[in-house]
């Protein structure tokens, strides 16, 4: 009697109410159940890591073309939280185990890590409260838009001021909220580069690159046990965010950091002009 009493809502995280119908928000669910599935399926060969890289890749470009109104899915959020959390556990449980890491490496991978989390939370937490208050003109879309207004076809909302909407962040990425979601990427790549070097050098043969610095020479033999083929194939997987982070950021060095700034470089002319 008391069993039933519980509802899906107790039992999932993920159910979501909507139109007055429980629905489970599956979306949500599959990247956690996709992504350890693909990896594992990495660790056969490295032909088969090679065609899942690839069709992931694929996959994200394919995302990244087709129409924004097509990708209002929590899905890629997911798919971003869910390869950020599976990549610490392997990091973690995985290549710590091999005893090839110090304590300092993995203290400073450790606040690395906090950080992404923090300035990417903030990101959200600023987003969120501009669309709340209605600083950013958080209301209904209106046929008219007034020349600073943007209508965000995945939100659904007008805003103000806005860069650009992260699907892999399901977040508006709009001014006040900008500089966040820049510090998020650049602890991202550096996370991102730092973990995978130490992951690869940990798995792979290395030789020394610069002073201290070791880079991954011969990983012929990563896939003849286990453990290693998980934290190998994981790296690889690191590897791909980080040259997508690296593009990521050369589009803001060349698109979004000087429309930021602006604003900033009119008000120096204008005091120099008078
Ligand atoms: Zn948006």
């Amino acid at each position: 009697m008391v069993i039933t009493a519980l509802t899906m809502e107790d039992i999932l995280p993920f159910v979501t109410s909507k139109a007055n119908k429980k629905k489970v928000d599956t979306d949500a669910i599959l990247p956690f159940i996709i992504l350890p599935l693909l990896l594992l399926l990495c660790t056969l060969s490295r032909t088969v890591t090679i065609i899942v890289m690839v069709t992931i890749a694929m996959g994200v470009l394919y995302v990244c073309t087709r129409p924004h109104q097509k990708n209002r899915s929590s899905f890629f959020y997911s798919w971003t939280l869910s390869s950020g959390i599976y990549l610490f556990l392997v990091f973690e449980f995985g290549v710590l185990r091999l005893l090839e890491i110090t304590q300092v490496e993995n203290f400073v991978l450790l606040v690395l890590v906090a950080c992404t989390c923090y300035f990417f939370h903030k990101m959200k937490a600023v987003a969120d409260f501009e669309l709340a208050t209605g600083s950013s003109k958080g209301k209904e879309y209106s046929p008219v838009l007034t020349s600073d207004s943007h209508y965000c076809q995945i939100c659904q909302i007008e805003v103000n001021e806005r860069f650009f909407h992260s699907i892999w962040w399901d977040c508006c990425v709009l001014r006040p909220n900008y500089p966040y979601f820049l510090a998020g990427q650049i602890f991202a790549f550096a996370t991102l580069l730092f973990g995978t070097n130490l992951g690869l050098t940990t798995v792979c043969q290395p030789f020394i690159f610069i002073g201290t610095i070791l880079m991954p020479e011969d990983c012929s033999d990563v896939y003849y046990q286990m453990d290693l083929a998980i934290c190998f194939v994981s790296s690889v997987y690191g590897v791909g965010y980080v040259l997508i982070i690296a593009l990521v950021l050369l589009k803001q060095i060349f698109v979004y950091i000087p429309k930021y700034c602006e604003p900033q470089w009119r008000r120096i002319v204008n005091v120099l002009n008078v």
